[in-house]
């Protein structure tokens, strides 16, 4: 298990990332992290151990005045690499312009990051999921797809289970979010799109759920989003759901 939590809006996502990491941490607890964009750069923090480590990291980094509406963050339960810094979610791809949280086991990831390295690609972890950043990039950057068709063109490439939510700098005001395996749900209010692994980051803030079904993808957009399928470009037709929680 691990914890996976995304926000968009207009408010600094950083204090909503942490207090949804600490709703989470009972999903993972060997390392946490944040990636927020801002002035085309991700500006990423990990720390090994619990959230706690994570905010003071921040706070010694005063982030929250740089940090702005868009980021996403993590709390790991180790499967692939050891807990350490390097293994720690988000990861990003060798150009340091996509980065991703993951939740699953990305099976044939040593297949990939062999086809991968043969193109001249580094990696910086021992993680599953690095492949899957770097597979996304390679779309990206060397097959020259859009983000959107990059992120489902890795997807369909890879077998096991995924959360995902996934920031490119080149699109400051999109986040895109997919799930097979792993559970994965959306938060709706007004233009503020909130992701998790569960709704308990989300209750705080708005009602109004989506439930992503196993390969289904969130493709959230400046104020709008579509639930599209992983499989081929297709919008699907899904319900808001009212959760009463009191
Ligand atoms: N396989 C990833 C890792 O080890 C994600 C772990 C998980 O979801 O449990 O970092």
């Amino acid at each position: 298990m691990c914890g996976i939590v995304g926000y968009k809006g207009s408010r600094n996502c950083l204090p909503i990332l942490l207090n949804g990491l600490k709703k989470l941490e009972y999903r993972g607890y060997d390392s946490a992290g944040i990636a927020f964009l801002s002035n085309n750069k991700i500006h990423r923090t990990r720390r090994v151990g619990k959230v706690k480590e994570l905010e003071n990291a921040l706070n010694d980094k005063k982030s929250s005045s740089k940090s702005k509406g868009l980021g996403i963050a993590h709390t790991r339960w180790a499967t692939h690499g050891e807990p350490l810094q390097k293994n720690a979610h988000p990861h990003s791809d060798q150009s340091n312009k996509i980065c991703l949280v993951h939740n699953g086991i990305i099976e044939n990831h040593e297949p990939i990051k062999k086809f991968l390295k043969s193109k001249k690609i580094k990696f910086n972890s021992d993680t599953d999921t690095e492949v899957l950043v770097q597979l996304i990039s390679y779309f990206y950057s060397n097959v020259k797809l859009d983000f959107e068709q990059s992120v489902r063109a890795a997807l369909q490439r890879v077998d096991g289970a995924y959360a995902i939510a996934v920031l490119n700098v080149d699109f400051p005001d999109m986040m895109i979010a997919a799930r097979k395996g792993s559970p994965l749900v959306l938060g709706l209010k007004d233009n503020e799109f909130f992701i998790a692994s569960d709704i308990s980051p989300i209750i705080k803030y708005t009602q109004n759920i989506i439930y992503l079904n196993d390969s289904e993808m969130a493709v959230i957009n400046e104020n709008s989003y579509e639930i599209k399928s992983v499989d081929k470009d297709v919008i699907l037709p899904k319900k808001v759901e009212k959760i009463d929680y009191k």
